[in-house]
């Protein structure tokens, strides 16, 4: 099987102008989303690229040659271009595998690929989340016991405004109290989608072991599998004869 080709793309926006974000990620939080697929996944070839590269780093070159894109956005997402967007989404139907991440639950690519507006409710408190394995045969489970925990997060809460996920692989628990769908997978196209709730800019959880290596799962679950390409083919010559019945 030829080298999953995982491109990680980072808004960069935080990393460059708060201070406590640049202390944890000090090279940006795409590095560190990298190299968590990278020490799970070895044969990869992980590369990152950022939103103040032209065309956003993703040219439809660049697009063409990639087997799944993870994204991580928040503060910039009206600054990512339609046609990037659209481009991005033409290559998940075509089966590209896409990993949104935390605040890319309100991307342009993630709303459009589901159709619903993605909201949900939140707090930065600071506050304990205990990720729950609800589907523990599940490819991007393995690895993790029934449960893990992140000491300090961003809280996320139900009502979570998506389509009914295909598969359910984590709910969170907060220590506030609410709870949320905080690991869910869809089918667009060709392409598989995975969305996965943990990683506010404040605090370090794409260092923690458990978050790096469910990113890795998911890479691998996202993996292509196969290519269409929407042509919408006006056959005129039937395979069968016609009228002969
Ligand atoms: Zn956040």
């Amino acid at each position: 099987m030829k080298p999953l080709r995982v491109l990680v793309w980072g808004e960069n926006v935080h990393e460059q102008r708060d201070a406590a974000v640049q202390a944890i990620y000090p090279h940006g939080m795409h590095t560190a989303i990298a190299d968590g697929i990278r020490e799970n996944l070895p044969g990869a070839e992980v590369t990152t690229t950022t939103l103040q590269e032209p065309e956003h780093g993703l040219t439809a070159e660049r697009l063409a040659a990639t087997d799944v894109l993870t994204w991580w956005g928040h503060r910039a997402h009206a600054e990512v271009s339609d046609a990037v967007v659209e481009r991005v989404q033409r290559r998940v139907l075509e089966g590209m595998g896409l990993i949104v991440l935390h605040s890319g639950h309100y991307s342009k690519i993630f709303k459009r690929l589901l159709g619903t507006t993605c909201s949900l409710n939140w707090r930065v408190a600071g506050e304990r989340e205990r990720l729950w394995v609800c589907h523990p045969g599940h490819p991007i489970a393995q690895g993790i016991d029934r449960c893990f925990e992140l000491p300090q997060e961003e809280m996320y809460g139900e009502p979570f405004a998506v389509p009914t996920p295909d598969e359910q692989v984590f709910i969170s628990w907060f220590e506030g109290g609410e709870v949320f769908r905080s690991g869910c997978c869809w089918r667009r196209g060709n392409g598989r989608i995975f969305y996965f709730r943990p990683g506010h800019e404040t605090f370090p959880t794409y260092h923690d072991r458990n978050v790096r290596r469910v990113l890795a799962n998911a890479a691998e679950w996202a993996r292509p599998q196969g290519q269409w390409v929407d042509a919408c083919v006006n056959v005129k010559e039937p395979r069968e004869k016609l009228g002969t019945r």
